[in-house]
C-alpha cells in the first residue's frame, strides 16, 4: 500500500499494527522517567513525545502560550489555556511526526531526546481531580440492577427517562492504572440476617466506564447548554468505578452510594481529545418520552468507542468478559453536563464525568459482573479451571477502549488494576 492510503505511514514514527496511538490520535498525558522528572507528552506508536522538550528546542514557538505548564506533573495548567492553544499543540504535534516533515525527524540529536519509549516511562494521573461525578446513563445498566435490586416489573425508576441521574462521587481516590487497590471493609446486612456485620467485601466488581475531563469552569451561578457542551470537554479516559456490591446494597438507601465506591476508580493515564474522536460520532438511542427542552439536543453526541474488559488471575490466565460499546449511552454528555449545570452548579479545570456503567443489550456486553453473572448465579468460567462470581484478591481488570474506521484506531491504551486483600 502507499503511503497515501496506508494511515499506520503517515507518521515517520513506527507504529505497529494495532497500536492505539496512531498519529490521528496524539493523546495528553504525564510522564516520568529515571532521568525526567513528570511532564507533558504526547502518544505515538510505542513512543512518547516529550514536549518539554520540543518547546525547549523553539519547535512551538510559533503557538504564543508559557510553556512552563509542559513542566507540571499535571494537564491542569495545559488545559485551562483553552482548546485555541491545545488543538494547535496537538496540530503542531502532528506536523512535527509527519512523514514528510524533516524539523524533528532530520535533527538525531533532539529526535533522541524528545523521543522516549513507553515501556521505559512511567505513566502518572494527567490531572488533579477536583470534581468527581459519576452518572448512571446505561438504560440496559439501570434495567439490570433495577431488575435485581428491586422490582423486576418495574426496574427503571420513574425519574430515569426525565434526567441523566448522577451522584457526587471521591475525587481522592481516583487512581492511575495499575495502582493496586485494596479490597474494602465495611458493613454488609442481607434480608436474612437480623443485624449488620462488618469485614472484607464478599462481592467487589469493577464498573466498565468513560470519563469526561472538563477543560474550562464556570461561575457560580452560571448553566452550560447542551449546545455549549462540547467547547468544555477537553478529552476522555476509560474508568473503573470498583463497587462493593454487599455494602451497596445495604448503604445505598436513602441517599445512594458511600463506602461502597469511595474506596478507588481506576483511570486510564492517556487522555483521548475529543478532537481525536470526531470522525466516530454516531446518533444515541431514539429518547422516549421527549425530554424537557434543557435537555435537547442536536447533531450526532453519542460516540462509537468499543470496549473490553478482561480478568487475569493471579495465575496470569486471562478471560475476556465483556464486549460493549460507548455508543449505547442513553443520556450522552452533552445532556449530563446541561443536566449537571442547569442549577447553577459551577464546574471546574480537570473535572472527571463517569457514564455510569455502559451495558450493552446482551449478556456478553454488559459492564459489570453484578450483571454479567446475574447476581452470582451465573459465575463465569475461567482459563485455568476457577470461576468468578465477582473478583477475587489479585485479580487484575483490564479495561481497554478504542475507536476504529478505515484504518484508523483512536485507542486508550489500558485501564488495569489489581486487587489486593484488605488491610
Ligand atoms: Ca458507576
Amino acid at each position: 500500500m502507499s503511503k497515501a492510503n496506508d494511515p499506520s505511514l503517515w507518521s515517520w514514527v513506527t507504529v505497529p499494527a494495532g497500536s492505539d496511538f496512531p498519529i490521528q490520535n496524539l493523546p495528553f498525558g504525564i510522564f516520568q522517567t529515571k532521568d525526567l522528572s513528570p511532564r507533558v507528552g504526547v502518544a505515538i506508536g510505542e513512543q512518547i513525545l516529550d514536549l518539554q522538550a520540543i518547546a525547549e528546542a523553539g519547535l512551538l514557538n510559533s503557538i504564543s502560550f508559557d510553556k512552563s505548564v509542559l513542566s507540571k506533573n499535571i494537564l491542569n495548567s495545559f488545559i485551562a489555556l483553552g482548546k485555541h492553544t491545545t488543538n494547535a499543540v496537538r496540530e503542531r504535534s502532528s506536523e512535527l511526526l509527519n512523514a514528510d516533515n524533516q524539523e524533528l525527524q532530520a535533527n538525531d540529536v533532539l529526535r533522541n531526546k524528545a523521543l522516549i519509549k513507553q515501556s521505559d516511562a512511567r505513566m502518572l494521573m494527567p490531572v488533579s481531580v477536583p470534581n468527581y461525578t459519576d452518572f448512571y446513563s446505561s438504560r440496559e445498566h439501570a434495567t439490570n440492577v433495577g431488575m435485581m435490586f428491586r422490582d423486576p416489573a418495574n426496574a427503571l425508576l420513574p425519574n430515569w427517562l426525565h434526567l441523566p441521574v448522577g451522584y457526587h462521587g471521591r475525587a481522592s481516590s481516583i487512581v492511575v492504572s495499575g495502582t493496586p487497590i485494596h479490597r474494602p471493609k465495611g458493613q454488609t446486612k442481607t434480608d436474612a440476617e437480623a443485624m449488620p456485620s462488618f469485614g472484607p467485601s464478599k462481592s467487589l466488581d469493577f464498573e466498565l466506564e468513560i470519563a469526561f475531563i472538563t477543560g474550562k469552569a464556570t461561575s457560580l451561578g452560571d448553566s452550560i447548554t447542551t449546545a455549549q457542551a462540547e467547547d468544555f470537554i477537553f478529552g476522555l479516559v476509560l474508568f473503573n468505578d470498583w463497587s462493593a456490591r454487599d455494602l451497596q446494597r445495604w448503604e445505598y438507601v436513602p441517599l445512594g452510594p458511600f463506602l461502597a465506591k469511595n474506596f478507588g476508580s481506576t483511570i486510564s493515564p492517556w487522555v483521548v481529545t475529543l478532537e481525536a474522536l470526531e470522525p466516530f460520532r454516531v446518533e444515541g438511542p431514539a429518547q422516549e418520552p421527549e425530554v424537557l427542552p434543557y435537555l435537547k439536543y442536536s447533531g450526532k453526541k453519542n460516540l462509537d468507542i468499543a470496549l473490553e474488559v478482561t480478568i487475569r488471575t493471579e495465575s496470569g490466565a486471562e478471560k475476556l468478559v465483556s464486549h460493549s460499546n460507548f455508543k449505547y449511552m442513553y443520556w450522552n454528555m452533552c445532556q449530563q453536563l446541561a443536566h449537571h449545570t442547569v442549577n447553577g452548579c459551577n464546574i471546574s479545570v480537570g473535572d472527571m464525568y463517569a457514564s455510569g456503567t455502559i451495558s450493552g443489550p446482551t449478556p456478553d456486553s454488559y459492564g459489570s459482573m453484578l450483571e454479567i453473572t446475574w447476581g452470582g448465579k451465573n459465575p463465569v468460567q475461567m482459563p485455568d479451571g476457577t470461576e468468578r462470581k465477582f473478583i477475587n484478591d489479585n485479580d487484575t481488570v483490564l479495561i481497554k477502549g478504542y475507536a476504529e474506521k478505515d484504518g484508523v484506531r483512536i485507542g486508550f491504551g489500558e485501564c488495569s488494576g489489581m486487587i489486593l486483600p484488605s488491610k
